[in-house]
């Protein structure tokens, strides 16, 4: 099934800079911002700069090298804000929302970081 992107949705024009974000970090294929409505005391946003949907669209569609960019940008932001999982416990937890079920509210891949307090359970069982 072909993905349909939408150019009007808020990250694209974060990326085509119509809209400003708070940069975290940025590289030839990803950029990354603080969420703007943050859920714990690190909360950032990392999406790939192509038009990708959501991760699966992304994981068919994208270069081996926007792959391996995006990857390894997730990997240096958590290094930065010092959440490595270690003795001292710390950790983090990556969240990727895609499509009506998983709750998807901006239909450009994004990889949620959320660290600095425990995160609490994973999702909240249901019937
Ligand atoms: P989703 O529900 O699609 O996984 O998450 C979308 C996220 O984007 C939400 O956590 C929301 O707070 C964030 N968000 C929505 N609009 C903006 C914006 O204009 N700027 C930033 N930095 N984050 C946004």
């Amino acid at each position: 099934m072909p993905y349909i992107y939408d150019d009007q949705n808020i990250f694209a024009k974060i990326l085509r800079g119509e809209i400003p974000c708070n940069k975290v970090l940025e590289t030839e294929h990803a950029l990354a911002f603080s969420d703007i409505a943050p859920k714990a005391p690190h909360h950032v946003l990392v999406i790939p700069k192509g038009p990708y949907v959501c991760h699966d669209h992304f994981a068919l569609d994208a270069t081996d090298t926007e792959i391996v960019d995006f990857t390894r940008t997730i990997g240096r932001i958590c290094a930065q804000l010092g959440v490595t999982p270690g003795a001292d416990g710390a950790g983090y937890r990556l969240i990727s929302n895609a499509g009506n079920d998983g709750v998807q509210e901006v239909p450009h891949l994004h990889v949620h970081i959320l660290a600095g307090r425990n995160i609490g359970p994973m999702v909240m069982a249901r019937d």
